[in-house]
């Protein structure tokens, strides 16, 4: 299999429903040996954001007086873009405790689809790629705001992460024929063959050509993408021809009001 999952790992297929599933089918020595694995896999995740923080900061402090405007200005949004990417795996690892416990609370409203992804995505600072946004105007959905941000703060996220630099991210939405709303993230990264495509949504997945590589991940974002998604009523699935270079459109349905009343 092209997957490294870290606590499946132990003991064969991750069941679908969380922790009380697991409990009942793993014994208490693979449960612990799947615990330590997951700490030690976010400590590590942690850790590389950690670093660049401190990099960027130690620079200013230490040479700031050398540096001109810009170059600080560039070094502390450095610093930024790495508090963003801690607070991403955080927020992660916090909702996947709270999906998989008592149930996250959930707090739909209506809201203008164009403007708040235009406000979710002004808070998302991007270091090396474009973000070009394609909303069909006019579009309401129901949704609950913090979530929709947390999942197209993982979708960008992962776009940036395994796409070169310099590249394009271009998050659309439009009207389907069945009156939801999809909304798509593409980017031009080295794709995902079509038998790996229903794996990526478990918890702890990753692509062994990812786990393999320099590219930092905890597995988490797709499944907290997925609990979240369908948590709102609608549907996620990936769209990509396996082809380097042709990239991935992750897409997600939403409710619209009118369908509802
Ligand atoms: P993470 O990125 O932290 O590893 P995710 O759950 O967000 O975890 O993604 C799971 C895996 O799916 C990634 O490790 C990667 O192998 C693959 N993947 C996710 N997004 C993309 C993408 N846009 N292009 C190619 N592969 C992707």
């Amino acid at each position: 299999l092209p997957f490294s999952r870290h606590a499946s790992a132990i003991a064969g297929p991750q069941p679908q429903h969380g922790v009380q599933q697991l409990s009942q089918s793993y014994n208490k020595q693979q449960l612990e040996e799947a615990r330590d694995q997951f700490l030690m896999s976010v400590s590590h995740e942690l850790r590389s954001p950690l670093t660049e923080i401190r990099g960027y900061i130690n620079l200013v402090l230490e040479h700031g007086d050398q540096l001109d405007e810009a170059t600080r200005s560039t070094f502390l949004q450095s610093a930024s873009y790495g508090c963003d990417e801690l607070e991403l795996i955080i927020r992660n690892v916090l909702d996947m405790s709270q999906v998989e416990k008592e149930g996250k609370p959930i707090y739909i409203q209506e809201l203008p689809l164009a403007a708040t992804i235009a406000e979710i995505c002004e808070h998302i600072y991007l270091q090396e790629h474009t973000l070009e946004l394609s909303i069909s105007p006019g579009l309401v959905v129901l949704a609950d705001r913090q979530q929709l941000r947390q999942i197209l703060r993982n979708l960008i996220s992962n776009a940036c992460k395994y796409s070169p630099a310099h590249t394009e991210v271009v998050i659309c939405a439009s009207l389907r024929k069945d009156n939801t709303v999809c909304v798509c993230v593409k980017d031009e990264g080295a794709g995902i063959e079509a038998a790996d495509m229903p794996h990526l949504f478990q918890k702890f997945s990753r692509l062994k050509r990812d786990a393999a590589s320099s590219v930092h991940g905890t597995g988490l974002g797709l499944y907290i993408c997925k609990q979240f998604v369908e948590g709102m009523g609608g549907r996620i699935w990936v769209e990509s021809e396996g082809i380097a270079g042709q990239g991935s459109r992750f897409c997600f349905t939403l409710r619209q009001p009118d369908v509802d009343r």
